[in-house]
């Protein structure tokens, strides 16, 4: 069923060294007023790591930002974009370096074994002054390196980065730090007569005494490499809670931006992409419905994403996604983890079609609506939102229909909003459907005059019209306003897939039924 060809999707990092792979969220947009600055309030359990600012800073920290810099406490940072890390518990340092120092106990063999194959290394370095190749020392060093990480990060479940990525940045610091290292620890080993003499002579004494070096050299790297990890990787490794950030009373993981853009300061979030949608699938979806509803959302959701994502690269944005309802809802950090498992076992799937990612809509209830006969879309664009095959599955809940009745008053006060000075009105009625039966016009008549209002405006103005598809009924001095579904009709059906589930369909079914023609396809990411 998944296609064989991968979208692969380029991230151009605001900063990073690490290839990995996040979403970048907008939270807030800060625009800065008359009065030339705004104010962003943000903490963490452990403090926050301001680029620019030396220590970690502690307690609610209060930015402002202005049009030409930022300020914090009494640092002003002239930089563009600000980066704010959580801090580490204090004692995170002392965690890495045991894990060290007990890894190179138990590998002590391994280790030692890898290093004493360098004999002929050392024979040269000791006895030839031109001696320039320290090609194996790297590699022999590299084994034992990538023998640490990859324990340090067994218990990680899905890194950020890929373990590949780790491996190949520790390559280039150990090439670039393990010469200097090297030359620098034997410098400054007071070295006496009989013991150079020795090493000079005797292959075993030299062997042990380059070994001990190395074996303080690669404690020493080890613990200054994991120690500079992201975040998430060592709280995973070292099992500590993940430290969050925490803004207008939400939580959330990795790194947050600000960005100085004109005269607006872009707050976002940076994060990994399973973890964003852990997220979403908690505000969007139905944490206790059943896993195969969850995984239909949440495929929809990372199609949504991807095709964000692949917009936001095409336009060069700061961000991919806003966090809002004007995207997908985005509220941080939750404990749900049961809805882990319908992202982890959809892990980079999404909805494709002609090799791009779709639009993938979906409601709360379709209310049995045919999308195919809805107009106003552009279906030759989304050709698989053109649905001819009626939703039923969402019929026996509660949802399906929905009637609200309401009074004169309370329908010209929300008219008023548009029209002010509005008298109350004396009749309204669906004068326009489209052949999906979708409201298109309403007919507003109050004793003075009468006007037309579109049916999305309809929608907008009264939160208790639940769809674009209703009767009105008049009954004495108020309206009675019937109708089906929740939500515009389109794509996936959230109910109709649970009813789909008690009928045993899979998340693959559901999508091709709410998503026709369509495929799945797999992200191939940089992590
Ligand atoms: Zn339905």
């Amino acid at each position: 069923m998944i296609s064989l060809f991968n979208l692969c999707l380029f991230l151009i990092c605001i900063t990073s060294n690490l290839s990995a792979f996040d979403v970048r969220v907008l939270l807030e947009k800060f625009i800065i007023p008359d009065t030339k600055q705004v104010e962003c309030k943000l903490s963490s359990q452990y403090g926050i790591v301001v680029s620019g600012v030396k220590e970690p800073l502690h307690g609610s920290i209060s930015i402002t930002c202005t049009e030409q810099e930022f300020i914090i406490n009494d640092s002003i940072i002239k930089d563009k974009i600000l980066s704010i890390t959580p801090a580490l518990p204090s004692n995170y340092e002392n965690k890495i370096n045991q894990f060290v120092l007990h890894w190179m106990k138990e590998n002590h063999d391994f280790c030692q074994e890898q290093l004493g194959q360098l004999s002929d290394f050392y024979e040269k370095f000791v006895n030839d002054h031109n001696f320039r190749d320290y090609a194996p020392l790297y590699q022999m060093m590299q084994q034992c390196v990538d023998r640490c990480i990859s324990h340090f990060i067994e218990n990680v479940e899905h890194p950020v980065i890929s373990y590949e990525s780790l491996v190949k940045l520790a390559q280039k610091q150990l090439a670039l730090q393990l010469k200097g290292a090297f030359i620098n620890a034997i410098n400054e080993k007071n070295i006496s007569k009989s013991l150079l003499k020795q090493i000079k002579i005797s292959e075993k004494a030299r062997t042990d005494f380059f070994i001990k070096i190395l074996e303080q050299i690669l404690a020493q790297f080890l613990t200054e490499y994991l120690s500079g990890l992201p975040h998430k990787i060592i709280n995973q490794a070292m099992k500590e809670e993940t430290g969050c950030l925490l803004f207008d009373k939400n939580k959330y993981l990795g790194t947050f931006y600000l960005v100085r853009d004109e005269n607006t300061v872009l707050l976002i979030n940076s994060l990994d992409i399973d973890d964003y949608l852990l997220s979403v699938i908690h505000s969007e979806g139905w944490p206790g419905w059943p896993m195969e509803v969850n995984k239909a959302l949440v495929i929809a959701s990372r199609t949504y994403l991807v095709e964000k994502i692949l917009q936001a690269n095409k336009s060069k944005r700061h961000y991919h996604i806003v966090n809002s309802i004007q995207h997908q809802t985005y509220k941080g950090h939750h404990k749900f983890t049961e809805l882990k498992q319908a992202v982890d076992e959809t892990r980079n799937i999404f909805i494709s079609y002609n090799g791009e990612p779709i639009v993938a809509m979906f409601d709360a209830c379709c209310g049995g609506v045919i999308p195919a006969k809805i107009e106003g879309m552009n279906y030759k664009k989304h050709p698989y939102l053109a649905r001819t095959k009626s939703c039923t599955h969402c019929k026996k809940y509660k949802v399906y229909d929905w009637k609200k009745e309401l009074s004169r008053l309370e329908i010209t006060e929300a008219l008023q909003k548009d029209h002010p000075n509005l008298q109350e009105i004396t009749d309204i009625k669906v004068t326009q459907r489209d052949s999906a039966g979708l409201v298109k016009q309403v007919l507003v008549t109050t004793k003075q005059k009468s006007f037309y209002v579109s049916g999305k405006k309809m929608y907008s103005l009264f939160p208790s019209i639940k769809s674009f598809c209703y009767t009105i009924k008049k009954k004495g001095r108020h309206f009675i306003f019937q109708g089906r579904g929740y939500g515009h009709h389109m794509g996936l059906c959230q109910w109709g897939a649970r009813g789909m589930v008690q009928d045993n369909w899979n998340y693959k079914n559901i999508l091709q039924f709410y998503y026709p023609g369509t495929e799945f396809m797999k992200l191939s990411l940089s992590r």
